[in-house]
């Protein structure tokens, strides 16, 4: 036999029948009877199966016996055209090789329980899963569509570091780095720990986010992005929050908040249009299975213009609310921090659609937000969207060496760990901005999923770091 290449089911779905192919996968499923299987075969190119035809006379009853849900196969056949398989095409099959079988006794997706839950308890069959494909590929189209966004803008790519001593961002609690034997700390005279006898010589933690050393990188180049890991040891167990999470940070100079939050909505706008353009494959099979106002709700944010309301008006708009009977968990005042039901009310019932919020108290902003001239409120954005809320957190940055420094002195924290960014500052400083979108938040929105470890191949959430 003359040897043929191995193509991926996406591409072969759209070739012509007649052609002499080579398929390899695994089985979803196989049925049929005494002469002839039809077997559903999936390599997690696209949603779609292939239907493998393989007639009894032609493969042995050895090979399709050992063919069962979740075994690999290598087939090769022939295109033909398809009436009962949902697919213009099908293959019928000149020979099978089963790679990898699969116990169908021992197989955990027999079990009744298919829940996305139970799914979390067994990493290999979860990622197999149809779910997870098209979750997978369209986590996949929206990574590689954050770096072309940026890329066809100019903006610089900036890998920002993972390990930190500066824990001063306020951005949230953090996982501590270090080498020493926590059995047997070393200590100082006065008793508390001597990290100079660490690994880096100082106290080091997981980073809650790349922007202070994002600003060097924009004061340097001008506009940047990071796209990494991000690590949070906040202790709260929601459906939208992540202990390690990914997030897009584009950090810009000469913007001000006006540019920054024009930047925003283009670039969540082009990664939606983008998954529209590129996924509707897999968003149409969650849009069928999990939510089916998903692709309408896609579609709204794209033709209008995002609602931008200030910190103050939005309190008032609550309060409002509240007057006449709406009832929220945690009171309103001005000064709160907005909790998602506050932010879904003004998303979802009161503009009914994408909402950005600016001009905050600035005590429950950090530290290094512009300093509005009312002496109260700083210059934050956050961008909110409907069943997510806050989707995006940024502001425009202060720019003056002295309001900041009173500011951290105000705030009692210590300068010492922040000269180095206190220097862009010092030296050429510039009007500039940046936000941070997180990746698992977007991709709630984009994929409909209703919590945030189903979007993610590998969660990690307090009291589990499986696999
Ligand atoms: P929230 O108030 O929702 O906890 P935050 O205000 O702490 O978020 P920021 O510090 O502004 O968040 O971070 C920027 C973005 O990172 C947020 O808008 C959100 O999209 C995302 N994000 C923050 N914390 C988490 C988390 N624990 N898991 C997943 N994404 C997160
Ligand atoms: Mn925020």
């Amino acid at each position: 036999m003359e040897t043929i290449k191995r193509r991926k089911v996406k591409d072969l779905l759209q070739e012509q029948p007649g052609t002499e192919v080579l398929a390899k996968g695994w089985v979803r499923t196989k049925r049929g009877n005494k002469q002839i299987k039809f077997i559903a075969l999936n390599d997690g190119s696209t949603i779609y199966n292939i239907q493998v035809v393989a007639d009894t006379a032609k493969i042995d009853e050895d090979t399709l016996r050992r063919v069962t849900t979740g075994a690999s196969l290598s087939v090769r056949g022939t295109l033909v055209a398809s009436v009962g398989s949902g697919q213009a095409v099908e293959i019928q099959a000149e020979s099978i090789e089963v790679l990898g079988e699969c116990d169908p006794v021992r197989y955990p997706l027999q079990k009744k329980d298919t829940s996305l839950e139970y799914l979390r308890t067994v990493a290999h069959m979860r990622l197999r899963t149809n779910t997870f494909g098209a979750v997978l590929r369209i986590r996949h189209a929206m990574a590689f569509a954050i770096h072309k966004f940026f890329n066809d803008k100019g903006f610089v790519y900036l890998h920002t570091p993972l390990i930190t001593e500066s824990d001063a961002e306020g951005a949230g609690d953090m996982f501590q780095v270090t080498t020493m034997n926590l059995e047997n700390i070393p200590k100082k005279k006065d008793g508390t720990v001597d990290f100079s006898k660490d690994f880096f010589g100082k106290k080091t933690s997981l980073t809650v986010s790349g922007q202070l050393e994002g600003e060097l990188g924009a004061t340097a180049v001008g506009e940047i992005y990071t796209f990494g890991p991000t690590f949070r040891a906040e202790n709260s167990n929601t459906p939208r929050h992540l202990a390690e999470f990914w997030m897009i940070e584009p950090e810009m100079a000469f913007y001000d908040i006006e540019d920054n939050m024009e930047l925003a909505e283009e670039f969540v706008k082009y990664l939606v249009q983008y998954a529209l353009d590129h996924s509707m494959d897999d968003l149409q099979f969650l849009c069928d299975k999990y939510d089916n106002g998903l692709i309408e709700r896609l579609r709204s944010v794209l033709g209008i213009a995002f609602q931008r309301v200030t910190y103050t008006e939005a309190v008032e708009i609550l309060e409002a609310a509240v007057a006449s009977g709406v009832q929220f968990e945690y009171p309103v005042s001005w000064g709160m921090d907005f909790q998602s039901e506050h932010e879904r009310y003004l998303v979802e019932k009161h503009f009914g659609k994408p909402v950005i919020l600016i001009d905050f108290p600035k005590d429950i902003k950090a530290f290094y937000m512009k300093q509005n001239e009312d002496g109260r409120t700083v210059r934050g954005m956050d961008v909110l969207f409907p069943k997510i809320g806050e989707i995006i957190g940024g502001s425009e940055r202060e720019s003056s060496l002295e309001k900041l420094e009173a500011r951290i002195d105000e705030l009692k924290m210590s300068r010492k760990n922040l000269e180095w960014y206190l220097d862009t500052r010092r030296y050429g400083t510039v009007p500039h901005s940046g936000f941070g979108l997180g990746f698992e938040r977007l991709l709630l929105f984009v994929t409909g999923m209703a919590n945030i470890r189903d979007v993610i191949p590998f969660p990690r959430t307090p009291k589990n770091a499986e696999f």
